[in-house]
């Protein structure tokens, strides 16, 4: 599933590709991937421009200029291309938006989903989640941490806790910060390890464009370049590049998990 930096590269490209241009058409093949009847939703669209693009945890967030917005999540198996009716991807499209020549195409919305909503609810929705990683300082990252029981990456992937962190980057995060992911309690020392690991392998995971399989646009380069930089997840067999021990695989709460037997080793 598409974590923060997967929907930060999405939120940057798009921006300077599909912002201010006018919404010519919209296609719905899949009408439980919106809210609205498609005729509304075809409405409220077509002639509407987007005027932003925002992020917050793994949602984007598409302003129109009516006032309304778009509320994306791309859940399992979810990706998006941008090209046109001779470019694109041999898969079935839930939603296309198109820009005159140019479409907006979704593909594998399964269980995700792009919701029109007014401002009120827009914010109902979000108001649950817990603070983006550049709104949370070492201080209340300690704090938090502090009340909280339970495995650390059950609590990494909590969106309550912190926004915008999934499978793969809390299983490179413990790695980083050599904290063993099923440890319950930390000591300030590894709390401090595990925010600086956070701060970094996102920040690094964005540079590099995310995990996502497919690319965004035909010459796009940029989109799923970490995948091959991570060092832990999915690579269960491979050396440690830290200590050469063999990676495992674990299972925590019926998730998969990578970790290096050696390095990340459960403290009393
Ligand atoms: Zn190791």
């Amino acid at each position: 599933m598409p974590e923060m930096p997967e929907m930060e590269t999405y939120r940057r490209l798009l921006s300077t590709s599909v912002n201010n241009l006018p919404i010519t058409d919209v296609v719905i093949n899949r009408e439980k991937s919106i809210n609205v009847p498609v005729v509304t939703f075809r409405n409220e669209l077509i002639g509407r421009k987007i005027i932003n693009i925002r992020r917050r945890a793994k949602y984007l967030l598409f302003d129109l200029d009516s006032g309304d917005s778009l509320l994306l999540h791309l859940m399992l198996g979810g990706w998006m291309y941008i090209g046109g009716e001779d470019d694109t991807p041999d898969r079935t499209k839930q939603i296309i938006i198109t820009f005159n020549s140019k479409q907006l195409q979704f593909i594998g919305l399964r269980l995700g989903f792009l919701h029109l909503l007014k401002k009120e609810a827009l914010n109902k929705k979000l108001e649950n989640l817990g603070p983006e990683l550049n709104e949370l300082s070492l201080e209340k990252w300690v704090s938090l941490l502090q009340k909280r029981r339970g495995k650390i990456k059950t609590t990494l992937i909590n969106q309550e806790v912190v926004a915008g962190i999934g499978n793969l980057y809390s299983d490179e995060i413990c790695y980083e910060a050599k904290v063993h992911p099923e440890q319950t309690s930390l000591t300030v020392e590894q709390l401090s390890n595990l925010y600086h690991a956070m701060v970094n392998v996102m920040k690094e995971a964005i540079h590099y464009g995310g995990y996502m399989d497919n690319p965004l646009y035909k010459e796009d380069n940029l989109v799923g370049s970490f995948y091959e930089r991570r060092k832990v997840y999915d690579r269960e067999g491979e050396k440690c590049k830290r200590c050469n021990s063999i990676i495992q695989k674990i299972k925590i709460s019926s998730r998969k998990s990578y970790i290096c037997p050696h390095c990340q080793i459960v403290s009393a």
